[in-house]
């Protein structure tokens, strides 16, 4: 067997002459739509990412908006859930999380403010680093959890297996299905279509948007991450949107089926229940967080430990938080360019809202890509 990787294999998804086509090809469906703006969402900071570092932006046709909705985990991570992070450390909790997290204000705190104020905050890549650091110690260790349907399966795979009595979950889980209900249902809601993440649809299967489709009537495309990938799905969705034809329809079919992966999902339902819960700048989504069930309730942090965030009022919040437009961009209403604060007072380097502290926030993304995706007209 040749281990040899293929670099011819690798790029096919990158072929210009094909995304050049593809282009083409958004151009003239958009136009035959006849009116503008053309407006889509994708619900995926990793089809954010993508779309900036091959500059796609560009090649959209001036009619087409592609919008990113809340599809950064860590962008939707309610204010509240950080300042339990916050109380926990403060309260001599060992709190393990994602790099990302470390730096999304809560109210008046981040998890890095009382870092370097000495609380114990570890940064992990996953929640089998943290289940080992609390097989390691007696004292007790909280994995805050964060992220969609993707990470929760893992969170409910390391449950499942087992985990030491010192160990339990500050669960901020999220489940994507519910949110585009909400977007879709805002008052003004433009969007016409929606791109589903690829990545979340491996475990879901694409199935999961067949209700929403129905009772919408917005055509949904799960979409890959390579730029092809993008680019045809983009195809697919405007193509929906002009023949109103509401269907889902998968465009990542190497690695999403209708079903998802049974096995992934059996896991994530043994260990989670869906609850109502805020995104963070959004809305109250119904079903949208995902919280320990019951039979969890030992290694569930919220019920072993009082939670005091009583503590977190002896500080004064930070100033310009209350500026930030984090919730209207990833509801799809405004843009990073927006916000007065973008690339001036609030900077990767010194975050005000939690858009600017993940690599998958729309102005972090934005920023990081100089501040002007679309490229048209800027010399
Ligand atoms: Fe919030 Fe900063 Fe984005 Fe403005 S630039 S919306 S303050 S994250």
């Amino acid at each position: 067997m040749n281990a040899t990787p293929n670099p011819t294999a690798q790029l096919k998804f990158r072929d210009p002459v094909l995304g050049r086509e593809l282009g083409e090809k958004l151009n003239s469906v958009v136009a035959e739509i006849g009116r503008a703006p053309v407006s889509v969402m994708h619900v995926c900071g990793s089809h954010e990412q993508a779309i900036a570092r091959f500059g796609l932006r560009s090649t959209f046709p001036k009619d087409l908006d592609v919008v990113m909705g809340p599809g950064c985990p860590v962008c939707i991570t309610d204010v509240p859930e950080v300042d339990e992070g916050v109380a926990l450390a403060l309260q001599g909790v060992r709190v393990c999380t994602y790099g990302d997290m470390l730096r999304v204000p809560g109210t008046v705190k981040s998890l890095a403010d009382v870092r370097g104020d000495g609380a114990q905050i570890e940064v992990v890549y996953g929640i089998d680093q943290a289940v080992a650091l609390a097989r390691q110690t007696t004292e007790e260790v909280v994995f805050f959890a964060t992220g969609f349907e993707t990470t929760a399966v893992a969170t409910a795979a390391a449950l499942l297996a087992g985990v030491p009595k010192n160990f339990s979950v500050l669960s901020a889980h999220k489940y994507i299905p519910p949110v585009m209900e909400i977007v879709a249902e805002m008052p003004g809601s433009r969007i016409e279509g929606f791109l589903a993440a690829g990545h979340a649809a491996v475990i879901t299967g694409s199935g999961v948007f067949e209700e929403f489709v129905k009772s919408h009537r917005i055509p949904v495309v799960v979409a890959g991450f390579e730029p092809l990938d993008i680019l045809a799905a983009l195809v697919k969705l405007v193509e929906l949107v002009r023949d109103g034809t509401p269907e889902v329809v998968n465009m990542f079919p190497r690695c999403v089926s209708r079903e998802g992966n049974r096995v992934a999902q059996e896991q994530l339902w043994k260990v989670f229940s869906p609850m109502g819960g805020r995104w963070r700048g959004i809305a109250h989504v119904p079903n949208g967080n995902l919280r320990l069930k019951e039979e969890w309730s030992a290694f569930d942090a919220r019920r072993r430990f009082t939670i005091d965030v009583s503590r977190l009022w002896d500080y004064a919040p930070p100033k310009l938080l209350g500026q930030c437009l984090c919730g209207e961009i990833m509801s799809g209403s405004r843009g990073p360019k927006d916000c007065p604060l973008f690339g001036k007072e609030c900077v990767p380097e010194n975050p005000v809202g939690a858009c600017m502290v993940s690599t998958e926030g729309t102005c972090r993304i934005w920023h990081q890509y100089g501040g002007h995706l679309d490229l048209r007209g800027v010399s």
